[in-house]
């Protein structure tokens, strides 16, 4: 009973002293019946004043769309989606009831964690993701290190796993967290990175894939974003740098590659959550990846960890135009749903992003690709909106292992078509 009220004044404090809430938001799920419902939706989206938060954008006629709405903005929105005749329902009731849960949860997993046991299915600070980097590279030395390729704009170190069995071998590159929020990519990434350490040696399939190539790893590539969104405002997607000229903050760091940038699906405007920054890599933590890859100069593959929706995406972004390597990377990419679906089920879509979803510039597999990175994959992990990017922790493993055999399967690959 004490813990529990304990737990409940520290959950309440928080909220009262650093972070957002949103008390009374409700996240709509909005089905457009034609071009016009969706003109009206990609209207009312610029009503600044109302302060939606699009977690999926309107695409095409059918398809859903996802808005959280503030408490203040509800009645409006569901006035005029009622008045344009746009059929909508409540997928979440009120935001910060899960976010309540999320956060005891947490806290309730840290006291556990006191033993020294790492648990793969709760969410964890930064701090804690870079103590278990530090553990698993102390516990296989002889494979996993540490690379540091720079510094986020808060001066957050960019913690990179490098797993290898010596020598100067083609690379894999994964990562995850580029979008703040986006928590059970950064949790799935140190799944993966646990996986792979404890299967080298008795899984062939990993063996035979570190033989032949390092993979690096970098499990959280916002950490100011990361720990904003733990801290002040969990629903936080850009980066924190300072933006001249402006008093909004951060850029959507998957608008901010050499890749299309500045063309149609990022914004120029630094208060949207899709602003593409004054300049491509002008973003420390897309630039450090950047120059990381480039002074590589033998990386194979670049796979980015995203949620939700459950896609598995490829190029282009920028361009509806097919890639030259369109007919592997789909085939592969087919392939690799079809794994990931055997686990528990879940559903995946393919394709490259500008069908899937929507055309969107200066994104990280478009600029990979165009380096010479055949391999680029985005995939989108769970859910499809129940939870959107709320996912509850009991669903971080049942995700982390279907998406380790989605990725396996791009990279054995990989592996058996060398380029
Ligand atoms: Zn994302």
């Amino acid at each position: 009973m004490m813990m529990r009220l304990t737990l409940f004044f520290g959950a309440l404090l928080g909220h009262i002293y650093c972070r957002e809430t949103f008390v009374g938001d409700q996240v709509l799920e909005i089905i457009p019946r034609n071009e016009e419902q969706i003109k009206s939706l990609v209207e009312l989206e610029a009503e600044e004043h109302l302060q939606l938060d699009f977690w999926k954008s309107p695409t095409i006629p059918g398809e859903t769309a996802h808005v959280r709405v503030p408490f203040v903005s509800v009645q409006a929105v569901k006035v005029f989606l009622k008045s344009q005749g746009i059929a909508y329902s409540i997928m979440i009731e009120d935001v910060q009831v899960l976010l309540d849960k999320e956060y005891e949860e947490m806290l309730l997993n840290q006291r556990r964690e006191r033993n020294g046991n790492f648990n793969f299915e709760a969410y964890h600070t930064l701090e804690e993701i870079f103590q278990e980097m530090n553990n698993l590279i102390a516990e296989h030395p002889g494979l996993v290190s540490k690379v540091n390729i720079g510094y986020s704009f808060e001066n957050r170190p960019m913690n990179v796993l490098k797993f290898s069995t010596g020598g100067d071998k083609p690379a894999i590159w994964l990562d995850a967290g580029i979008h703040a929020r986006e928590w059970v990519t950064q949790a799935t990434a140190l799944w993966i990175a646990n996986k792979i350490a404890s299967d080298y040696g008795n899984d062939p399939s990993i063996t035979s894939i570190l033989d032949v190539m390092d993979i690096f790893l970098l499990p959280v590539t916002n950490p100011d974003g990361y720990v904003f969104s733990q801290t002040k405002n969990r629903m936080w997607r850009k980066s924190r740098s300072k933006v001249p000229g402006s008093l909004c903050v951060g850029v959507d760091p998957n608008r901010n590659w050499e890749a299309g940038f500045g063309g149609p699906g990022a914004s120029s405007n630094p208060c949207s959550d899709s602003y593409r920054g004054p300049s491509a890599n002008s973003e420390v933590e897309v630039k450090s990846v950047v120059d990381f890859i480039k002074s590589h100069g033998n990386v194979k593959a670049f796979i980015t960890f995203h949620s939700y929706s459950q896609l598995l995406m490829f190029p282009y972004g920028y361009t509806c135009d097919r890639a030259d390597s369109f007919d592997e990377l789909n085939k592969v990419a087919q392939k690799a749903a079809q794994s990931l679906t055997s686990l528990h089920g879940t559903e995946y879509k393919v394709g490259p992003i500008c069908s899937v979803i929507y055309q969107a510039s200066g994104g990280s597999i478009d600029w990979s690709y165009d380096s010479g990175i055949k391999y680029s994959f985005a995939f989108e992990l769970r859910d499809t909106g129940r939870y959107g990017f709320l996912l509850p922790a009991n669903q971080i493993l049942p995700t982390a292992e279907e998406t380790w055999l989605g990725l396996k399967t791009i990279l054995e690959h990989v592996r058996d078509h060398p380029y």
